[in-house]
């Protein structure tokens, strides 16, 4: 009986040749080398070494300790290198020199892929938007008035941005109990979450010269599954006027996987029909490519599905937030993440937050271990996805996983 090679994958893996996407790692042997690796199934291929072994001219991409040089390297470099993967690990005669550069994803660790530079958070979903509105604003109209004219968004801090698995301590801060007249100080007692897609700029650009909607993918490399931790205690005190700061910026977690666009050609979609008609710069009727994405996304508390939110459901797309983010002028750097915005489906179950979900605490939710309003000390909150692949298969998206911990002593 021969012993069956790891790149023979079972039909219908999501993580199968179509997919493909990039993470750094490191061994138990050598815990300090970072390596550009590549998910084939359930391994991690050495790209860097599988580069070397084969000659490949893309060694100088791929033999590196972060997704930075690949990043810069700009959309035909992202294509041809993808190329050369797909051959590495479908062509037989490469097997001997592939199969030993091949390691377990369990037995590796996985890193931030490359440095974040800017992090921008936006507000995209029409669903998610008006909940919020209407739990916060019962009198007002659920939208803002410029809600529908341009994608809302703020920037946020890329220092905190970490990789899935690192554990988050719940954040302290200031929060103004409801009836109280002064805020007091301590943990978060609503620490929330917030399914997003993360969407990686590998391109810079110029300043003063705005990235119009048309060349979105000559700048933006892939996507991850995001988790927009929020206390929405700190939040709701602190926002107004100026926007979300400290009940946002203790950490976001990210997939230690970055998806290529290109792995997501079968996943293209329109975005929703809009009612109002976007100004020129974000007008995307007459675009060749309308940007809307179709990944479906599952979030679980311990375990447990409690959420299922659509992506294709988003108002603006990432191409519409790529060309407002930069309309004033505003650059691009290498590593620049941006955020989808919280997304939420029409649906009780798509809501893609806590907060949604229990209507901020009314409707608690019933987990096996209890009721949910908001995270508690030792949830462990995991969010997957998925996308429509060439011929019926299923692209996965790299899972991204937190466990809340009590705020550091
Ligand atoms: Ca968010």
């Amino acid at each position: 009986m021969s012993e069956q090679s790891p790149l023979d994958l079972a039909e219908g893996d999501p993580f199968g040749p179509h997919n493909l996407p990039y993470g750094v790692f490191t061994t138990a042997d050598e815990p300090e080398r970072r390596r550009v690796g590549v998910r084939v199934g359930s391994h991690v291929l050495d790209a860097g070494a599988a580069a070397r072994a084969l000659g490949s001219p893309y060694a100088a991409l791929l033999d590196q300790p972060s997704l930075r040089p690949l990043l810069t390297a700009g959309r035909t470099a992202w294509r041809d290198v993808r190329r050369a993967l797909t051959a590495w690990v479908t062509v037989p005669a490469h097997r001997p020199d592939i199969e030993p550069l091949l390691h377990p994803v369990g037995e590796v660790a996985l890193h931030l892929p490359y440095e974040v530079a800017d992090y921008v958070d936006f507000y995209a979903s029409e669903n998610h938007a008006t909940n919020v509105g209407r739990i916060f604003r019962p009198d007002g109209d659920a939208l803002t008035p410029n809600w529908k004219h341009l994608p809302i968004g703020y920037h946020g801090r890329s220092g905190t941005v970490v990789v899935s698995g690192t554990d988050i301590p719940r954040p302290l801060g200031q929060r103004r109990p409801p009836g109280a007249e002064n805020p007091s100080f301590g943990p978060s007692v609503k620490l929330d979450i917030e399914a997003e897609v993360g969407f990686v700029v590998g391109v810079p650009s110029e300043r003063g010269r705005p990235v119009p909607l048309g060349s979105f993918r000559d700048h933006v490399f892939g996507v991850s599954l995001l988790n927009d931790w929020s206390a929405r205690d700190i939040q709701a005190w602190e926002y107004v006027p100026l926007g979300p700061f400290l009940g946002k910026s203790f950490a976001t977690s990210v997939s230690a996987w970055v998806t290529p666009l290109e792995a997501l050609d079968a996943a293209r979609t329109a975005p929703p029909a809009r009612d109002v008609a976007p100004l020129p710069y974000l007008d995307d009727a007459a675009e060749e490519e309308q940007g809307g994405l179709d990944l479906r996304i599952t979030v679980s508390v311990n375990g447990h599905v409690i959420a299922e939110p659509p992506f294709a459901t988003m108002y603006w797309t990432a191409a519409q937030q790529l060309a407002h983010m930069t309309v004033n002028g505003a650059s691009l750097r290498t590593g620049d993440l941006y955020g989808s915005g919280t997304v939420s489906g029409p649906e009780t179950h798509q809501r893609g937050s806590l907060l949604e979900l229990t209507w901020n605490g009314r409707d608690p939710l019933e987990l096996p271990e209890g009721k949910r309003t908001f995270l508690e000390d030792g949830d462990v909150v995991t969010m997957t996805a998925w996308a429509p692949g060439p011929d019926g298969t299923r692209v996965g998206l790299g899972e991204v996983t937190g466990r809340i911990v009590p705020p550091h002593a």
